[in-house]
């Protein structure tokens, strides 16, 4: 296998769902490749510091230390009054700190969850592929493919055929993402696939579209009408978001 081939299949690796014939030849390849052996180590150090919590920002116990000494050096004598302004201050202070720090911390949380289930996405789009599976049911009538959805999921995907301009409907499938079974709808451009997941959301921490790449596979994102939506593809992004708009459009 070659790197590339190997590199895509590193995180899939790691989280262990690689089939057994997967498994081995990453190892044979990692054996002799210290660049993906690397990449392999760096991504176990990151799934155990995420498992273990150690990622999470606690304000130091030096940092409330160092308030109050300051506070001590700055006031040599002491106040009489009960009410001690300087006191509250510090308080007011030490609580922005700790407010500052939970933020950055649920932040952080909520951009590495992101960052996971993007490269879950590209993983299932590798995935489709390498294990010839991209279909369960191939067909380009999305007339057959929307209810061979129904009663596999609690929703009803859009099946658009979008045959006419470019991009060939050729089947569903079923995945798995962000803990849930979701709609897989395949789409070809000449000899490119592209995936496109579909589950509900009402998450309106989500950004509403943007596009990104990753491991050399293009990813675009979208919400509407309490659906997320995200197509993946090797793709260039210029015909993906061409993509994107045929499939936004009523
Ligand atoms: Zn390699």
């Amino acid at each position: 296998m070659s790197c590339r081939e190997t590199k895509n299949l590193l995180n899939p690796y790691v989280d262990g769902e690689l089939d057994s014939a997967g498994s081995l030849s990453v190892e044979s390849h990692i054996q002799r490749c210290a660049s993906c052996l690397a990449d392999v180590e760096r991504l176990h150090a990151l799934a155990s510091a995420i498992q273990s919590g150690g990622l999470r920002f606690t304000a130091p116990k030096r940092l409330k230390r160092d308030v109050n000494a300051a506070i001590r050096s700055a006031s040599p004598r002491p106040s009489r009054s009960l009410f001690d302004w300087r006191w509250a201050t510090a308080f007011a202070s030490l609580a922005l700190v700790l407010v500052l720090g939970w933020t950055l911390a649920t932040k952080w949380t909520r951009s590495s969850e992101e960052a996971g289930l993007v490269n879950d996405i590209v993983s299932s789009h590798v995935r489709s592929m390498m294990a010839n599976h991209i279909t369960d049911v191939a067909s380009s009538d999305s007339h057959t493919v929307k209810p061979w959805f129904g009663g596999k999921l609690d929703y009803s995907p859009p099946a658009k055929d979008l045959t006419e301009q470019g991009f060939r409907l050729i089947g569903g499938r079923l995945d798995y993402l962000d803990n849930r079974p979701v709609a897989a709808l395949v789409y070809q451009r000449s000899q490119h696939f592209i995936n496109l997941f579909v589950w509900p959301s009402n998450d309106a921490a989500i950004p509403q579209q943007d596009q990104l790449a990753r491991q050399g596979y293009n990813l675009i994102h979208w919400t509407k009408a309490g659906m997320t939506y995200w197509l993946v593809s090797e793709l260039n992004l210029k015909e993906l978001n061409e993509c994107a708009r045929l499939l936004k459009e009523e």
